[in-house]
């Protein structure tokens, strides 16, 4: 088996019969066929092969490859955004009247989905209030279709403990889906520990240069969908087994919202998954670097930074991110006025909102 590093490399790679060292973007919103039947039989299924773009298309595929491998998956779904991969997932597992359990503290857009959005088609979401597994044991109910987890949480870092949180998850025979978006393949690889989906937004570390919006999402072959809680998918699954899930979610969950990843987005998620190792070890240890500087500014009230030693999640990172502590830290300077006078002050790091890029960010959470 490839290692991660190469991986990152290697995984998916296609050329297409003519050598071309790098994966080609097709970009093409349809496939031709010689005949009628041949067309006929790609789209009842019957036949490998492309329809059209909104469904699959050879370089999201190069890409879907490489990070179901990374991840440990059996199969992996590219999207056109880190958010219509959580929409897209949740579409395709619940129905009005399921109930997802959520941690709190998580990204903005993920709060709004489960709250305003599909609240309107009758799915609610509690969010837990400590994030501890305890509490995700007890509000769990009869109705509780879908675990929802960030590995590190965006913006409040908090680190879950993910194995506890797959007991719970698996005593209910609940899907549990990991938000990895802030981790990367690199810190940790969700299956390890129990989860049965993967959610990344690929626009952040592993595109890596702020150049594109896409997101992902990896089947980990964990949940036995056969026997699962999910009466249509169950039923595919005694057709399609294990890959009932994606087939159900790419014929037609995915298909009907339309949330592709567009070819030009997923060649530039391949050319930024090439670095994402070193560029990860390197978001650590500059991250820790700074949490230890900033610890010791007399300016500062508090640094949050899980790879601290005096972090309540410092074990947590030891055992699930292989002692890195990710690329983001808070701090605070005592309220918002000296923060905007901070962040007004500085010379290089930029004041926007998209974390993962090389480049450092400062953002104002309170007030964006
Ligand atoms: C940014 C982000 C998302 C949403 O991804 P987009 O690609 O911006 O749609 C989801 N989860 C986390 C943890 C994020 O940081």
């Amino acid at each position: 088996m490839m290692k991660a590093d190469t991986i990152m490399l290697h995984g998916g790679q296609s050329s297409n019969g003519t050598g071309a060292s790098v994966t080609p973007v097709y970009q093409t919103a349809a496939y031709a066929y010689t005949s009628a039947q041949e067309l006929a039989d790609v789209f009842a299924g019957k036949a490998p092969g492309y329809v059209y773009s909104r469904i699959a298309n050879p370089t999201s595929v190069a890409l879907e490859q490489r990070l179901a491998e990374l991840e440990g998956g059996i199969g992996c779904i590219t999207t056109s955004s880190g958010m219509a991969a959580i929409a897209s997932a949740a579409m395709g597992l619940l129905r009005a009247g399921d109930e997802i359990l959520s941690t709190s503290g998580i990204f903005g857009g993920t709060v709004s989905l489960f709250a305003n959005t599909l609240s309107r088609f009758g799915i609610k979401t509690k969010f837990l209030q400590n994030n501890s597994s305890e509490e995700l044991g007890k509000v769990i109910s009869e109705r509780t279709r879908l675990i929802f987890f960030e590995t590190i949480s965006n913006p409040a870092m908090d680190v879950p403990d993910i194995d506890r949180f797959a007991e719970v998850a698996n005593k209910h025979n609940i899907i549990l889906v990991a938000d990895s978006t802030a981790t990367t393949p690199i810190l940790i690889r969700p299956k390890d520990f129990g989860a049965h989906l993967v959610i990344h937004s690929t626009s952040k570390f592993i595109n890596g240069h702020g150049n594109a919006i896409g997101g992902a999402i990896i089947d980990t072959g964990l949940y036995n969908w056969r026997q699962g809680r999910f009466e249509d998918i169950a039923l595919l699954a005694k057709r399609a087994g294990q890959m009932a899930f994606l087939s159900h979610l790419r014929n037609l969950i995915y298909r009907d919202l339309g949330g592709c990843a567009s070819p030009m987005n997923s060649f530039l998620m391949l050319q930024g998954l090439e670095g994402l190792g070193m560029r990860m070890q390197r978001h650590c240890s500059n991250a820790l670097a700074l949490a230890q500087f900033l610890k010791s500014h007399k300016d500062v009230k508090w640094v949050n930074y899980p790879g601290l030693a005096e972090s309540g999640y410092y074990g947590r990172v030891q055992k699930y991110f292989k002692g890195l502590g990710g690329g983001l830290l808070s701090f605070g300077l005592g309220g918002r006025e000296s923060a905007f006078k901070f962040i007004d002050a500085l010379k290089m790091a930029r004041n926007l909102a998209n974390i993962g890029d090389s480049k450092t960010l400062v953002i104002h959470p309170a007030s964006t």
